[in-house]
């Protein structure tokens, strides 16, 4: 979608992953002034000793994860390294890990670069997109090593509780499964929502490797910070593997992280656009017939279900009146999409959107074959930038 979007002027990006300011200037200046007082060198493999401890600190009060920082905690290239790394040193060729589908591609695609099989499991619009215990179980065979556990959930915005928390545990404690517990949404949530940890309890901590990042909450993407908690001898092997792939983590990246944890004003202040943000696009897709969509309550994208056989109607009924119509660009379809609907598929109708509106959006299919008839739209802009997307949106659906 993005190569496509090079052609056209005025494009806007509903396809992000990441937020749209920058890293806050305090974080920014402070990390220089420690890379001219020599934080230039590699660093301890495991991560900064500084920054272990500023993590083990926070892990405490926000996740409540007692964690040593001598032992039990890796700092890594991104939460993509410490995923990865989890994957290799907990499976062996053969085995298979528990995705939910729809969600974050990464997994599958990382899954099978170690020579595992990922074995996807349906979340629906029904169940807020919660993994469903009774749904892990039918799939667990006795090559399954672990279950991924997003929360907040990329594509879907889900926030797990309590409650479905320790029903994941209670199932991945009666396979012997380890559960990979992707957290870097943490602090992107909204309303009364609130983050839990499965870490957090101790029935299930020693069979939980938990995962976070600067990534989202900071807008530091580009540094390259993630850090992953876990039972002592399992970070262990991550660390080795770890020493073996790139030896540390970024030292001036670090040092930002150790700046980012003192001030949390920078996340708030991003937080507040995103509120607005997010009520607009519930709101808008919500008037829009044949479209569907859950509150996400975390995260910063939407995930619409788009009923296409309704849209194609409404714009064919539309088009008799001579108000709707495929223009001459959305008719040029250059990666084999059907423009002008009706569409067979989301792929298809993020094609259009692009083409006729000059809206990326990513369709739902790219998150599991369960996304299909889905698209996920990303509200980490600017209001005004959601707002004219959101009109966009509109009138591509609306004809
Ligand atoms: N996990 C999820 C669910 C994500 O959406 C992303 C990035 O989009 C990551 C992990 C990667 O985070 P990082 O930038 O720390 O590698």
């Amino acid at each position: 979608m993005f190569d496509l979007a090079v052609q056209y002027e005025g494009v806007i990006n509903f396809g992000i992953g990441e937020p749209h300011l920058h890293t806050d200037r305090m974080i920014a200046d402070r990390a220089y002034r420690d890379s001219l007082l020599g934080h230039t060198h590699y660093t301890a493999n495991a991560g900064d000793p500084e920054l272990r401890r500023a993590l083990a600190e926070k892990l405490r009060r926000e996740n409540g994860i007692d964690a040593d920082p001598r032992g039990e905690i890796v700092v890594t290239t991104g939460a993509m390294e410490a995923l990865y790394l989890a994957i290799l040193c907990i499976t062996d060729p053969g085995d298979e890990v528990l995705v939910a589908d729809p969600g974050w591609v990464n997994y599958s695609n990382q899954i099978s670069l170690t020579g595992v099989t990922p074995v996807p499991v349906p979340v629906t619009q029904e169940t807020g997109f919660v993994l469903q215990p009774a749904d892990l179980e039918q799939r667990c065979t006795p090559r399954t090593r672990a279950v991924i556990l997003n929360t907040p959930a990329n594509p879907t915005g889900t926030v797990y509780s309590r409650e479905e928390l320790d029903a994941i545990g209670v199932f991945a404690r009666s396979r012997d499964l380890m559960v990979i517990c992707d957290e870097v949404y943490e602090r992107l949530l909204y309303g009364d929502a609130r983050h839990h940890s499965l870490a957090a309890n101790t029935d299930y901590s020693d069979r939980c490797i938990t995962i976070f990042s600067f990534s989202k909450a900071y807008a530091m993407c580009g540094w390259r910070v993630g850090y992953a908690v876990g039972p002592e001898e399992i970070i262990r092997q991550m660390t080795k593997v770890h020493e073996n792939v790139s030896a540390c983590a970024p030292s001036i990246s670090q040092r930002a992280a150790i700046h980012a944890l003192q001030d949390d004003r920078f996340t708030r202040n991003m937080l507040d656009v995103y509120s607005v943000n997010r009520k607009l696009v519930v709101e808008t897709l919500r008037e829009i017939p044949g479209v569907t969509c859950v509150e996400p309550r975390g995260t910063f994208y939407a995930f619409p279900a788009i009923d296409l056989d309704a849209v194609a109607g409404l714009r064919a009924g539309k088009s008799v009146g001579g108000t709707a119509g495929a223009s001459a660009d959305a008719s040029t379809d250059t990666a084999g999409g059907k423009a002008g609907g009706p569409h067979r598929t989301s792929r298809e109708l993020a094609l259009e959107i692009l083409h006729r509106e000059r809206l990326v959006t990513v369709p739902g299919s790219a998150f599991g074959a369960r996304g299909e008839g889905y698209l996920r739209l990303s509200f980490a802009s600017q209001t005004e930038v959601v707002e004219e997307g959101l009109q966009r949106l509109r009138r591509c659906l609306m004809g």
